[in-house]
């Protein structure tokens, strides 16, 4: 307990505070900017286990908001969760951390919640759709979790536990937090407020004072900080939390050719294509991931079959590769 001293000290926290955080099992959903510095700060405060999800590696780009890691691990292009995990292990050996390196979609998040039944999720995604997946996942198994999205200068946290109103309940007045960081830029500080505020949901939960039931918007260059009482907001007729329906969980996301931000799409193909011989030029590979140069566009395969290519001009564009590309394989 020693190493604790100061935050047991704290007395709205407590020993007793303490003890409930080291037997809890924390699902961190994304090791980008938010999940880094969320899986940071309950590594440190001596959570059980962590277990944290993402599917990319280590980017140049990412270093400027992605805290801990490395141009080391740029270089040796690292998925995120194994970058993560050495690092919150040179931290804190004490924690248990589990990595999971794969997309997060409609058709694992059951089974991933299921098999590694963690007490709370905290949400580090970066796009609102997967957001409305996660609302559902949990209200389906009775997990609570906090909502977390920054982009720009602004952010927004809310703890929800489905007694009072669920992300689709407060959709209407959900700040526009969802644009993509690629398109909108992120200024570093509103992710260190976001994610501080979504661990302090998240031990207030856990050390048995419970959310704050408040939807909290910061902005980090405006210098404004908001707490507002959303309870009015719960609607009983909720398709998720009124009527137990999930649409995004039912709906097939599997898309081949998607569109990202700006000019990355990702195309999906089968995994078998990383072994695959492929057209064009590896500049850089290792056991995860590929660097082609193709025709003048710039590919990163991943082992699971995602491809991502920059320099398209649209969506027509990707479709032509992807068929192309889909044509030349001997699956
Ligand atoms: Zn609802």
């Amino acid at each position: 307990m020693e190493r604790y001293d100061r935050q047991v000290r704290f007395t709205g926290f407590g020993e007793s505070g303490q003890e409930h955080l080291s037997q809890a099992a924390i699902m961190v959903m994304g090791a980008g900017a938010l999940g880094t510095h969320a899986a940071e700060l309950l590594t440190r405060m001596g959570a059980g286990k962590l277990i944290v999800i993402d599917m990319d590696i280590v980017e140049l780009t990412n270093l400027h908001r992605q805290t801990l890691y490395t141009e080391e691990d740029v270089r040796l292009m690292k998925p995120k969760v194994e970058a993560l995990k050495e690092k919150l292990q040179q931290i804190n050996s004490e924690v248990e951390i589990k990595n999971i390196n794969t997309e997060l979609n409609s058709h694992n998040i059951i089974g991933i919640l299921q098999e590694h039944q963690p007490d709370i999720v905290i949400d580090a995604m970066d796009h609102f759709e997967i957001r409305f997946l996660i609302n559902e996942a949990c209200h389906k198994l009775g997990i609570p979790w906090v909502y977390g999205a920054a982009v720009g200068s602004k952010g927004s946290v809310y703890g929800i536990d489905f007694n009072g109103p669920c992300l689709k309940c407060l959709m209407g007045t959900m700040p526009q937090t969802g644009e993509s960081c690629e398109i909108n830029g992120v200024l570093p500080p509103v992710i260190t407020q976001t994610a501080g505020i979504e661990v302090s949901e998240a031990i207030r939960f856990l050390s048995g004072a419970g959310f704050s039931k408040k939807l909290i918007t910061i902005d980090t260059f405006g210098m404004n900080y908001k707490t507002m009482n959303v309870d009015a907001l719960k609607d009983e007729n909720c398709g998720v939390c009124g009527q137990h329906k999930y649409d995004h969980l039912e709906k097939e996301t599997f898309r081949p050719v998607q569109s990202n931000c700006g000019r990355v799409f990702t195309l999906r193909f089968d995994d078998e294509i990383f072994e695959e011989e492929m057209r064009g030029e590896i500049i850089k590979e290792n056991h995860f991931v590929k660097f082609i140069s193709y025709n003048g566009y710039e590919m990163t395969l991943f082992k699971d079959g995602r491809m991502n290519v920059y320099g398209l001009d649209g969506q027509e564009e990707a479709e032509e590769l992807y068929k192309e590309i889909a044509g030349s394989l001997k699956l």
